[in-house]
């Protein structure tokens, strides 16, 4: 099979930070039934080369198209993908990030943007795949990484749906992360606090005025009536949205919450409605 070659890769990036790691994850395991002989042309995929709605079982997983359910669920290296590149050093916290290159080529406008205004963005996490998720997910799920700093979640919460309830206000589960895509990044801090006064206050305005010029997005705003299910508000977190739209869209007609397996806790995903609760449950005009 070939989920071989993201099982086995490293992750090479990804937040080291122990605050909230944004409502940024989640994965599945379950590829969705497909006809294997189909014969797929394997070049790099993009916009302009659009996949079927479900992709065929015999493409390079390394490489798998938009939308496919390997992309969607975060199983494949975007460091060896065609359509991933890394982030500059003067656009980081110093750690390696990688996106897909049209969410980048959109970010280095908004940067210079908003650098005009005397505004700096600065990324402190991108692109997460399956692999690396599935570490900070069950490090939070057995207690090895302690939740908001002071609970550890097998101790406190010894329901998987109470647990997996718990993590989600800030942690995604492997395959249903918006962070497997390469379309989302996480700026400046992960507290809300830090965007409540000063320097982030600034940020976070200029971002909620300017960020959709180009092409920008908060996906977890506030929860209230017109959010009332999924993370907590994550000030931080900007969703690429001409490609991440189609890949939420995919999600809601491709994944189903009994296919996410292959991580501790995954049982849970079915109980709390993992899909329609936080995959789903968005800031509707990032759709
Ligand atoms: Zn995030």
């Amino acid at each position: 099979m070939k989920y071989l070659s993201w099982l086995l890769a490293l992750p090479l990036f990804g937040c080291t930070v122990d605050a909230p790691q944004g409502a940024d994850a989640g994965a599945v395991e379950v590829r969705k039934s497909s006809v294997s002989s189909v014969t797929r042309d394997t070049t790099a995929p993009s916009l302009t080369n659009l996949a079927p709605a479900i992709a065929p079982t015999n493409y390079d997983s390394t490489r798998p198209p938009i939308p496919s359910y390997e992309y969607l669920t975060g199983k494949f290296d975007p460091a060896v993908h065609p359509d991933f590149v890394p982030v500059a050093a003067e656009y980081t916290d110093g750690d390696p990030y990688l996106l897909h290159r049209e969410t980048y080529v959109a970010f280095e406008k908004m940067h210079a943007a908003a650098k005009a205004d005397g505004v700096t963005l600065t990324m402190v996490s991108a692109t997460r795949n399956f692999a690396r998720q599935k570490q900070i997910w069950e490090a939070k799920w057995n207690g090895q990484r302690l939740l908001e700093g002071t609970q550890k979640a097998d101790v406190v919460y010894p329901d998987p749906a109470d647990r997996a309830r718990a993590i989600l206000r800030y942690s995604s589960m492997p395959g249903t992360s918006r962070h497997h895509w390469g379309t989302d990044i996480d700026l400046n801090d992960l507290e809300n606090s830090y965007f409540a006064s000063g320097t982030g206050k600034k940020v976070y305005d200029w971002l909620t005025t300017n960020g959709v010029t180009y092409g920008f997005c908060q996906p977890y705003t506030a929860k209230g009536d017109g959010r009332p299910n999924g993370y907590e508000e994550e000030k931080w977190h900007w969703s690429y949205v001409p490609l991440a739209a189609r890949l939420t869209d995919y999600a809601a007609s491709q994944l189903k919450d009994a296919d996410i397996s292959g991580f501790d806790g995954a049982e849970a995903a079915v109980s709390i409605r993992v899909l329609e609760n936080y995959v789903l449950g968005i800031n509707r005009a990032c759709r």
